[in-house]
């Protein structure tokens, strides 16, 4: 199961002076793609979905492909929510499989946008998971022209990192230097500086985004001053546009399935470049074993009913499955009826949890306590409860 802890996949980057793609994917054949370079040159790697592109595609659709791709991977693979922008879309990428989330409130206030994204660290790391935060603001739009950016760039200061990572708790701050998400015109401006004073601040991994249009010696320097995760995303749309291109130029009124044909091979060849420059490629056996993996928790509920009718249990059960998935770290909620009548438990339920931090903090968390103690508890006789960390899930 190569999916493993984020946290400690940066870590080890951040530590070994190198930095894992966190590359953003929209459709299968970027995901392909991206795990083709990766398999390729045997490298770590981050897909990254971005809140901004869930009008694109159907999120939860595209995270069970996200999801496979990792579990049947030879390389360790982290799942990543880009740019959230609340708790709810934190918790909900939680659910469909994200180990690690950003929460990007940058264009608020420093002071809201402490509050928000301490919040949503909270609610993640009592799931397990990792949480990026952004400081400054990185404009532009990843997959347009830089020049259409809303609004200006605004630099990160050093005092005001150390102060957010430190009363946020996030694992990984997103920084601005001078990149502006999108393409570039011309060659940017980095203030590296400023960047070596706030690793030294911080010492914590950092993550640029706008990674587009820089060049190796530029990726170089930010990789040396601590960058360990690089976001990446225009260059590789990019690359499956001119590969779209190429085919009408080649075979004019050709069919959907022919014009898309080399687009994962395009966006392979520039994810293995990065690859390749920015240390991470030849890291994944390092990486796997030096990192915890990353696997569910099923909490299993065997049980009979007492007092009440069948109907009266299945409207209860209906009840918890709602108001037991909605609580964060859960990732479903599945109950059962026993095939044979004479079956020694008549119910079950199987509670899947993103990760063993969620054990915990599951149990004590308030819906779960109140519908435990006053619809459940009451009427389930002799119940068993085991929590199973699962393989191969
Ligand atoms: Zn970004």
């Amino acid at each position: 199961m190569p999916l493993v802890n984020m946290k400690d996949m940066l870590a080890h980057a951040y530590g070994h002076g190198y930095a894992v793609g966190a590359f953003d994917v929209v459709s299968l054949d970027f995901v392909e793609g991206v795990m083709t370079a990766a398999e390729r040159s045997r490298a770590p790697v981050i897909l990254s979905l971005a809140e901004s592109r869930f009008e694109h595609y159907d999120f939860e659709l595209l995270m069970s492909a996200v999801g496979a791709a990792a579990r049947r991977s030879p390389v360790p693979v982290a799942l990543h929510l880009d740019h959230g922008t609340n708790m709810e879309s934190a918790v909900r990428a939680i659910r469909f499989g994200c180990n690690g989330v950003m929460v990007d409130t940058s264009h608020m206030t420093l002071g809201e946008n402490l509050a928000a994204t301490r919040a949503v660290v909270e609610m993640a790391h009592a799931c397990g998971v990792p949480v990026e935060g952004e400081l400054g603001y990185v404009p532009g739009v990843e997959g347009e022209d830089a020049e259409r950016h809303p609004g200006p760039l605004a630099y990160t200061t050093v005092a005001e990192a150390k102060g957010f990572v430190e009363r946020t708790g996030v694992d990984f701050l997103a920084v601005s230097i001078g990149t502006v998400h999108g393409r570039l015109k011309g060659k940017a401006n980095l203030d590296f500086p400023r960047l070596r004073s706030i690793n030294q601040a911080l010492g914590i991994p950092l993550a640029i985004h706008g990674g587009t249009g820089l060049d190796d010696d530029q990726f170089r320097r930010l990789i040396a001053k601590g960058v360990a995760k690089i976001n990446y995303y225009t260059a590789l749309t990019d690359a499956a546009g001119a590969a779209i291109c190429a085919r009408v130029k080649s075979a004019p009124g050709a069919g959907y399935a022919a014009l898309v044909r080399d687009v994962s091979a395009a966006i392979s060849t520039e994810a293995e470049r990065c690859m390749r420059v920015w240390g991470s490629a030849g890291r994944a056996a390092e990486v796997m074993s030096h990192c915890r993996p990353w696997g569910p928790v099923e909490h299993l509920i065997l049980h009979n009913v007492v007092g009440i009718s069948e109907k009266e249990a299945a409207v209860m059960i209906a009840e918890g499955q709602q108001v037991l998935g909605a609580i964060p770290g859960v990732r479903e909620v599945v109950t059962g009826r026993a095939v044979k009548e004479g079956a020694q438990y008549r119910y079950c339920w199987l509670v899947r949890f993103a990760a063993p931090e969620v054990i915990d903090s599951y149990r004590e968390h308030p819906a779960h306590v109140l519908f435990a103690n006053q619809r459940f508890r009451p009427v389930a006789e002799g119940r068993i409860s085991i929590d199973y960390a699962l393989e191969g899930a």
